[in-house]
């Protein structure tokens, strides 16, 4: 192979996990696959034609150029995309012009969508946000009226396709008090467009961590993205859920596979000190096995003298510091090991699982992140 590692995706895996999803949304609600940060790491176009293999026609992105992307893998197969967060100026008009719907957050780019309307002749699909308490983006409740009354004044250049809100940390229970608040503004919200006989196609609040701690928020559509690919939103959520069946199997089932092969074998005498600097002295002789992977394929520096892998079904840990391009790890009790030989850095091999849990807590970064720096340029290959 040309690249030193590959990212393996399981089809079954997916599938799992959208029963899951599926079976704790309320009836009636639309599920919108979130897939921002090149599908949490996963590969846009074959995480994408996955999903819609499993069933999925609904995709929200964060910004323009991920749905440019998108619509450039899906071979014209007929799906709804949604984009969150950024979608300026030319974006605009290009959205208008594939019926791609967008967020909407202020009187600025409402107006943009107007103007790409009458210059595309096809009417903008706006889902307009509203700020609940999250601090970010959203119109203010002081500026509804002049919203209603613009919706009005436009109805020939804008479909009032969603109005929505992003919670402020429902994973965990310390910010409960802020999501309550934020639920029951919405309502009113809601209510208030409604008084004025204005009502969105979708309205939606709900993210993972909302779907399971706070099943009944308000919405017709749900935005999913952490769940899909088998990861619990953050160790509370995973505990709240399980209670005291927090050991029993996971419900979720990873998605990815990371694995490489092992490039050189070596033994080294007790008494030397391994790789850059002093961080690793062996305190008996050692076999060691050298990995071409580094920092800079996503494989974080902080896992020096830290992190483990898989070889041989046997737990490898990585000794000295991971250079940009290779690492290395200690085989002693490997058994028998051979250049070539495959390496797990994310998955199972064998009865053994190196987690992406495990692995983003050695390294103090949360799942979220450790799995969307893996890099665009590792192939994605999809399995069983
Ligand atoms: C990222 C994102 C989501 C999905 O969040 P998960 O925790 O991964 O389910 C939903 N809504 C918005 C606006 C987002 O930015």
């Amino acid at each position: 192979m040309f690249n030193t590692s590959v990212i393996e995706l399981s089809p079954s895996a997916l599938k799992n996990n959208l029963r899951f999803i599926r079976k704790r949304m309320r009836k009636g609600q639309r599920l919108c696959s979130v897939i921002k940060g090149n599908a949490y790491g996963h590969g846009f176009s074959d995480y994408i034609r996955m999903s819609i293999d499993l069933g999925v026609d609904y995709f929200g992105v964060h910004a323009a150029d991920e749905a440019y992307r998108m619509m450039n893998s899906i071979n014209g197969r007929e799906i709804d995309v949604f984009i969150m967060g950024a979608v300026e100026k030319d974006a605009v008009e290009w959205a208008v012009e594939n019926s791609i719907e967008f967020a909407v957050f202020d009187f600025c780019r409402m107006e943009e969508a107007v103007t790409a309307a009458r210059k595309t002749g096809r009417k903008a699909k706006v889902h307009i946000e509203i700020e609940t308490g999250m601090g970010r983006t959203g119109f203010e409740y002081r500026q509804l009226p002049e919203l209603i009354d613009f919706l009005r004044k436009h109805e020939n250049e804008i479909i009032f396709q969603g109005l929505f809100t992003h919670y402020a940390g429902a994973e965990s229970q310390a910010n409960h008090f802020r999501i309550v608040q934020q639920i029951e503004d919405f309502k009113q919200t809601l209510d208030f467009f409604a008084l004025h006989q204005l009502k969105p196609v979708y309205h939606h609040t709900a993210c993972s961590a909302v779907l399971l701690n706070y099943p009944n928020a308000p919405g017709n559509m749900v935005r999913v993205g952490i769940l899909q690919y088998g990861f619990w939103p953050n160790k509370e959520t995973h505990i709240r859920y399980y209670g005291e069946r927090v050991n029993s199997p996971d419900l979720l089932r990873r998605i990815i596979k990371w694995k490489t092969e092992v490039m050189a074998v070596k033994e080294v005498k007790k008494g030397s000190f391994i790789g850059y600097g002093t961080s690793f002295l062996a305190h008996h002789n050692m076999k060691l096995a050298i990995l071409p992977v580094g920092y800079s394929h996503g494989y974080s520096r902080n896992l020096s003298n830290v992190g483990s892998v898989l070889i041989n079904g046997k737990i490898a840990p990585v000794v000295g510091t991971v250079n940009m391009n290779s690492l290395t790890v200690d085989i002693t009790h490997a058994g028998e090991v051979n250049k070539g030989d495959e390496v797990v850095l994310i998955g199972k091999q064998r009865k053994k699982e190196i987690t992406v849990g495990s692995f983003s807590e050695q390294s103090n970064q949360l799942n979220y992140e450790m799995l969307t720096r893996l890099p665009l340029h590792i192939p994605r290959l999809i399995t069983e």
